[in-house]
């Protein structure tokens, strides 16, 4: 049998499919793809508040035969708000987040924790839509619940005002003479051996595929061993215009953020991008002696991480006269959501964005280049290429996304040991961002 998401899975890629059913064992689901489905669950529960009072069909962990029972029993008795109402119809059982009945009409709600429809939640609804209709109640309309992006939380969660319904039946429609060719297709594919299928856009698009070190495997990239060379190009006289043009004191500032699709903060809205740590570099005068200072919130649910940071950032960045980002459209842009959200320190913060200089520039215009920075002004390319000795390999946490996401598990945390582990291994993390550059420029000023 299937089910909407194997479903989903072989229309992306039968063989996946065929390994998810038959070699579930070499699949390997990453940590992110973990959070990502932890969150969509929570998310469903939270959008039945959109529709309260409803009827759960499920009850076991997973869909089954018994919740396609007790949803029939549902409509039957006169229930208008189904949780997970389960069908089955040619061999494909689904789930929908949300059946609700309005004056003697159906209508279909699936909940997607994001921020807009995408393609791939089109194809999702559509089998919903497929199987609902094929055993069960006539649908009237079928949409997708997402997150409202312009939602800004005051206080408690405005359950109505968080989610915005949005009508997916015309390109649904489109889609329901193809689907049971494709179940018959998928159906068949179960059958036959592992089907042979090279790696492709569908590997990564529009989710990773958990069976990737599997393909990989069995059918390893020619991974060409070109030496990349070394040699620098350097235009002497634009970086030494550059360098020079510096003014100190200066600082090297880099923002870490968390991105929760429900808002946990007043004055955030869905998957804003909200600031916990910094890290900071200073130095006073050229040459001069080099200071740290950091800021990593709490994790407290209770407090905003931005309350505290805004006026710790002020206060250590007060009398700098350079501050240098990297790739300065993401530190400029935080800080303009800072001082929207946080109007009393809106003219100290603005005196920072002011002073923000970005050290990507020698590197973007290609003043500074080198092969083995492959044309990439990327810092996580040109770090290694400058500074071979600085390397984020060694570091339990190594980018930013894994930044967030831990920050973010944090906050649901009791295991006080790990906690602390945890913070420090994100204080090391950022403090390399912010080291990285302070040794790009010196060899920058060596020019
Ligand atoms: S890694 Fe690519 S080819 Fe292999 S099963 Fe997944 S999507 Fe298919």
């Amino acid at each position: 049998m299937l089910s909407k998401s194997r479903y989903t899975r072989g229309l992306n890629c039968p063989k996946s499919l065929w390994l998810y059913a038959h070699k579930r064992e070499m699949q390997r689901i990453s940590e992110s793809t973990q959070a990502i489905f932890a969150r969509g669950t929570s998310v469903g529960e939270l959008a039945q508040h959109y529709f309260p009072n409803g009827k759960m069909a499920v009850l076991e962990d997973f869909p089954g035969y018994t919740s396609a029972k007790r949803t029939q029993e549902f409509i039957q008795q006169g229930i208008e708000t189904i949780y997970e109402a389960t069908f089955i119809y040619q061999n494909t059982l689904v789930a929908v987040d949300i059946l609700l009945k309005l004056k003697g009409k159906w209508y279909m709600f699936e909940v997607k924790s994001t921020n807009s429809v995408k393609p791939e939640h089109i194809k999702d609804v559509a089998i919903q839509y497929f199987v609902v209709t094929g055993s069960g109640p006539e649908l009237e309309d079928a949409f997708l619940m997402h997150f409202n992006r312009d939602y800004v939380r005051h206080g408690d969660l405005e359950i109505d005002k968080l989610f915005l319904p949005e009508n997916v039946r015309e390109p649904i429609l489109q889609l329901q003479a193809d689907i049971p060719g494709n179940i018959k297709s998928l159906l068949q594919t179960l059958k036959e051996p592992e089907p042979e299928i090279a790696m492709g856009k569908q590997c990564i698009s529009p989710y990773e595929c958990d069976f990737t070190n599997y393909c990989l495997e069995l059918w390893p990239q020619e991974k060409e061993t070109v030496e990349l060379s070394n040699k620098a190009e350097v235009m002497q006289n634009e970086i030494r215009e550059f360098v020079a043009n510096v003014e100190y004191p200066l600082c090297y500032l880099d923002f870490e953020t968390l991105m929760p699709g429900v808002p946990m903060f007043d004055e955030s809205r869905p998957y804003q991008q909200i600031p916990f740590q910094y890290s900071l570099h200073v130095q006073n005068e050229k040459d001069g002696e080099i200071r740290h200072c950091s800021y990593l919130a709490e994790n407290n649910l209770n407090i905003d991480p931005r309350k505290n940071l805004i006026p710790q950032l002020i206060w250590e960045t007060q009398n700098a006269k350079t501050i240098f980002v990297y790739n300065i459209a993401f530190e400029r842009t935080r800080i303009n959501e800072m001082i929207r959200d946080f109007t009393r320190y809106a003219s100290e913060l603005e005196h920072i964005n002011e002073r923000l200089v970005d050290l990507i520039i020698p590197f973007r215009k290609g003043y500074y280049s080198m092969e083995s920075m492959e044309g990439s002004s990327s810092i996580k390319k040109v770090l290694p290429a400058l500074c071979p000795e600085l390397s984020y390999e060694e570091l339990e946490i190594r980018d930013g996304m894994t930044a967030s996401n831990t920050f973010l598990d944090l906050y649901y945390c009791d295991d006080q040991e790990r906690v602390s582990q945890t913070r420090e291994h994100l204080l090391k993390y950022c403090h390399l961002d912010t080291l990285a550059m302070v040794k790009i420029f010196e060899v920058l000023k060596k020019v």
